[in-house]
């Protein structure tokens, strides 16, 4: 059941099926109609028919040579995890280019800066994604992570971040920030320089300071994304996060905005 009587339709833009099938049931094989049907320990509490997502390939180690979408609404995207960037030699760039090539893949990404990684990988989590970047050309939408241990804003990282696109794309690239958990600064800065810039936003929402949580309201509906990033950031009692609990992200986030689920949606 959804809210009333009618099941609510929705959209993981970001979740990896390869590492939730891994979490799962110990390999990458599940389709995705098995993941979407998967038990893991826990219901969600707002039954939602998932209709569409973006499936997420950023492990250099694993890049699929087919990807099949199975359902009308899914796409996928292939990219480099930063912190996977040691995993990265030239040969890798090839074969990410292979994987953008697939029909299925729409989207570059996810690239971007992580400051959870070691130090001594920075440098090279910025000369890898600045190249990769190339790959976005014309028209590919770009998933952007950005992570710092020391600042749940990325404060810092955003500004380089920003930097290194205004620099590297055109004003006209479509950007998702994944995970996205910065300032009303943030919101506004990056809007200003990427009109096509959307956020999107996961079930850390629960944990939003009120600094993030005026980001949140700020960020103009037709420019708001949810996301799961399952297996990642699962809820309570659950084995693993699975798209099934888009509707809860969705919960979370139109409390903070004053909207309705449907709405959000
Ligand atoms: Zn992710």
């Amino acid at each position: 059941m959804g809210i009333g009587n009618t099941i609510l339709k929705a959209w993981d833009s970001h979740f990896h099926l390869d590492c939730t099938s891994q979490t799962l049931f110990g390999n990458q094989e599940a389709s995705l109609v098995n993941i979407l049907a998967a038990e893991v320990g826990s219901m969600p509490k707002i039954k939602v028919e998932v209709v569409g997502g973006i499936m997420v390939y950023c492990d250099p180690e694993n890049y699929p040579t087919n990807i099949k979408c199975q359902r009308k609404g899914f796409g996928a995207a292939g990219g480099i995890h930063p912190k996977k960037a040691p995993l990265f030699p030239h040969t890798k760039f090839e074969e990410l280019r292979n994987l953008l090539r697939l029909k299925t893949v729409v989207a570059l990404g996810e690239i971007g800066r992580d400051r959870c990684a070691p130090a001594s990988t920075w440098k090279l989590q910025e000369e890898i994604f600045v190249k990769v970047l190339q790959l976005s050309m014309p028209i590919r939408p770009v998933f952007w992570h950005m992570r710092d241990a020391a600042d749940q804003n990325c404060g810092e990282v955003g500004a380089r971040c920003l930097q290194i696109m205004k620099a590297n794309v055109a004003p006209t690239q479509r950007i998702h920030l994944h995970c996205f958990t910065g300032t009303v600064e943030q919101v506004v800065s990056w809007l200003e320089t990427f009109p096509k810039c959307y956020f999107g936003v996961t079930g850390l929402v629960r944990e939003f300071d009120c600094f993030q949580k005026v980001a949140l309201r700020r960020i103009p509906r037709g420019h708001l994304l949810i996301e799961t990033d399952a297996p990642y950031i699962r809820p309570l009692q659950a084995s693993a996060s699975i798209p099934s609990f888009i509707g809860e992200v969705a919960l979370a986030v139109s409390r903070v905005r004053g909207e309705t689920v449907e709405e959000v949606l």
